[in-house]
C-alpha cells in the first residue's frame, strides 16, 4: 500500500471518527457514570489492567522466581520440554493450571478449539513451524492435543450451516479443520441433542488433530523410530475430570481421572 492510499485511509478514518464523536462522547459519559455507580455500590476499586499485570508479576517474582533460583538458572540456559501441547485459547483451560506444567515442561500452542491443521506450508505455517521446532529441535517425546467441555469453537463448527453465508473473518474457516469430526458425530449421533453432539465433537476433533499430525513427515518419522508418541486428552471443567488416550483412537481404555 503506497503513501497516498494510507493518507486516504487516515482521512476516511478521521471523518468516521468525527461523525461518531457525539456518540462516543455520550458513550464515554455513560461509561464514566457506570464506573462511578460500580465504585459507589462496592468498596472495590474499578478494574485496573496495569495494576493487575504489575501485581501478577510481583507475585510470580517473589513467590516463584526468587524461591526457585536453581530452576530458573537452568531454564536460562535452554529448554528441554518433554511435551508439546495443543490446547484451546479458552481462558479456563490453561494446561499450566490444569496439568500443573511447570516452566520448561511443555512447549505450547493454543488456538481456537485446540486444532492441528494438516501439513500445509502456505495456509498453516504458524502451527507447522511450532510442530517442526518442537519435534526436530527440542525433540519433545510427546505431543498432546487437549480438548475441553463447552468449547465455543466446536459449538461454532456444529452450529454453522456452511451455506456460503459467513459471519466471521477467520473463525468459520479455521474450525472447518474439524469438519470430519462434525460429519462423524452427525452420522453416529444424529438423534442426540445439540449439546450432546457438541460434547462428542469436542473429543472427535482431538482425534482429527491427531490424524492431521500424521501428515507432518517429521512426526511420522518420530513415531516410526518410537522417539515420539501422540496423545489425546479431554478436560471437562463442568465435572472436573480429565481423560487421556493414545493414538489408537480408543482401542486401549482411556485413562479417566
Ligand atoms: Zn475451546
Amino acid at each position: 500500500m503506497g503513501k497516498e492510499s494510507y493518507e486516504e485511509v487516515f482521512e476516511a478514518l478521521k471523518k468516521l471518527l468525527s461523525d461518531r464523536e457525539e456518540k462516543a462522547t455520550a458513550a464515554a459519559k455513560v461509561g464514566q457514570i457506570s464506573a462511578e455507580l460500580r465504585t459507589a455500590s462496592s468498596d472495590s476499586k474499578p478494574f485496573d489492567p496495569v495494576e493487575r499485570i504489575k501485581n501478577g508479576f510481583i507475585y510470580f517474582k517473589t513467590e516463584k522466581f526468587d524461591k526457585n533460583p536453581d530452576l530458573y538458572r537452568e531454564l536460562a540456559k535452554g529448554q528441554c520440554p518433554k511435551f508439546m501441547v495443543f490446547a484451546c485459547s479458552d481462558s479456563r483451560v490453561s494446561p499450566s493450571h490444569v496439568l500443573d506444567f511447570q516452566p520448561g515442561e511443555a512447549f505450547m500452542v493454543r488456538n481456537i478449539a485446540n486444532l492441528v491443521p494438516p501439513f500445509d506450508k502456505v495456509r498453516y505455517a504458524g502451527v507447522g513451524s511450532a510442530v517442526e521446532y518442537a519435534v526436530l529441535h527440542l525433540k519433545v517425546e510427546n505431543i498432546v492435543v487437549i480438548g475441553h467441555s463447552a468449547c465455543g469453537g466446536i459449538e461454532g463448527l456444529m452450529s454453522s450451516p456452511y451455506d456460503g453465508t459467513t459471519s466471521s473473518y477467520f473463525i468459520e474457516d479455521w474450525v472447518k479443520i474439524a469438519m470430519p469430526a462434525k460429519c462423524k458425530v452427525l452420522a453416529e449421533h444424529g438423534s442426540s441433542s445439540f449439546e450432546e453432539q457438541c460434547r462428542y465433537c469436542e473429543k472427535e476433533a482431538v482425534n482429527v488433530s491427531l490424524a492431521n499430525l500424521l501428515s507432518y513427515p517429521f512426526v511420522r518419522d518420530g513415531l516410526v523410530k518410537k522417539t515420539l508418541a501422540l496423545k489425546g486428552g479431554y478436560y471437562d471443567f463442568v465435572k472436573g475430570t480429565f481423560e487421556l488416550w493414545g493414538l489408537e483412537f480408543g482401542l486401549s481404555p482411556p485413562l479417566h481421572v
